[in-house]
């Protein structure tokens, strides 16, 4: 089967063709636009997404060797994510699966993160069911268990901010650019993450709370500031080693506390953040403190991309599950939906 996947929900355009789960092509168009604006600003996201969407599915078929008439199906995200963003995918991908007269595949793009652990790539192993995901992305913080490709069990999530945003906004109270994640990494690994601590908050269960956390950053700057205009530049590696320190802490106690309480050891990450050095070394390690077997996506299938959405369609289209023309975007969606 030869599935087209189409991406837009936030600021990547993507779309890949998949052979089944093997990747033929991945093709993204990042949006640098939004970096001036220390944020995604949605208006120009799918305005951007509307300039990219054709040449970067006709790159993503030129590569893949594949023409539009032998596809089976395409599948695009319907949500969660941006409206804006969400309808250019959407309208697209209803327009082409007309014209081809072939079935339309909605995914859901927080089981699509989880489901690009079932891409077939050299170095990638597919978790056996059940497992438990971490899924650590821009918009999103979740421990989920996984039992079947469409059967999660959410243990636990974020009550305020995500730890990616918990990384672009620490980020940017160090007046980093946006997207902060891949810097305050960068940074931290020539940083010393004892240097300096923050608030780390108490809570129930499984659940998640990084807005503290920002306020605490945000306060003590803002004290040390004003006695040194430079500590932020004089200290920035050890701030970034330390942040990111901070949030490991927060995700690995939860996502330890899930292994210990469901018995699972079978343990991967997803999302954009999983993309980070520290929570990627973090889970190696516990393979021999805890017996664990981490699961770690390649770093082109952590952030947003069409290969996750085309490998979740392929799954779907196993099951005969299409969707009608009239399927809506839709902005907020569980993670259990379609
Ligand atoms: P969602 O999937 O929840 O809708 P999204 O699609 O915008 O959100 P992703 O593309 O999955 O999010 O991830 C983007 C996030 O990942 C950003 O917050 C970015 O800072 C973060 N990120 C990317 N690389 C790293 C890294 N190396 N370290 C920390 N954070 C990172
Ligand atoms: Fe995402």
């Amino acid at each position: 089967k030869f599935i087209l996947g189409i991406e837009s929900s936030c600021d990547d355009t993507s779309a890949a063709v998949i052979s089944n789960t093997k990747i033929l092509a991945n093709v993204t168009a990042n949006q640098d636009i939004h970096r001036e604006f220390g944020g995604v600003v949605p208006e120009l996201a799918s305005r951007a997404h509307q300039q990219n969407i054709v040449p970067v599915v006709d790159a993503a078929l030129k590569k893949s060797g594949i023409s539009s008439n032998q596809l089976s199906a395409i599948a695009f995200t319907s949500g969660p994510g941006l409206m804006g963003s969400l309808l250019v995918g959407t309208s697209f991908a209803k327009s082409m699966a007309m014209a081809l007269n072939i079935p339309l595949i909605e995914v859901n793009h927080m089981q699509a993160h989880i489901l690009a652990h079932f891409i077939e790539n050299e170095g990638m192993e597919t978790p056996p069911f059940p497992f438990l995901c971490l899924t650590v992305s821009g918009g999103h913080t979740q421990i989920v268990k996984v039992n079947d490709h469409f059967e999660y069990v959410l243990l636990g999530e974020t009550i305020d901010d995500a730890a990616g945003e918990a990384f672009d906004k620490a980020a940017k109270i160090m007046g980093l650019p946006y997207p902060g994640g891949p810097l305050i990494d960068k940074y931290a690994q020539l940083g010393d993450s004892s240097k300096f601590s923050f608030n780390k908050p108490r809570m129930d269960e499984y659940n998640f709370s990084f807005s503290g956390l920002k306020t605490s950053i945000l306060y003590y700057l803002q004290k040390e500031v004003k006695t040194n205009p430079n500590f932020v530049e004089e200290n920035l590696n050890d701030l970034c080693a330390s942040i990111q320190r901070t949030i490991m802490e927060i995700l690995f106690d939860k996502l330890e506390k899930a292994s210990a309480d469901t018995g699972i050891k079978h343990i991967a990450i997803a999302g954009g953040v999983s993309a980070n050095s520290a929570l990627r070394k973090g889970l190696k390690e516990r393979e021999n403190i805890l017996g664990w077997k981490p699961y770690i996506p390649s770093f082109e299938f952590c952030t947003d991309n069409g290969a996750m959405i085309a490998v979740s369609g392929y799954f779907k289209f196993l099951k005969q599950n299409f969707s009608e023309i009239d399927v809506l975007a839709q902005a907020r969606k569980k993670l259990n939906a379609e």
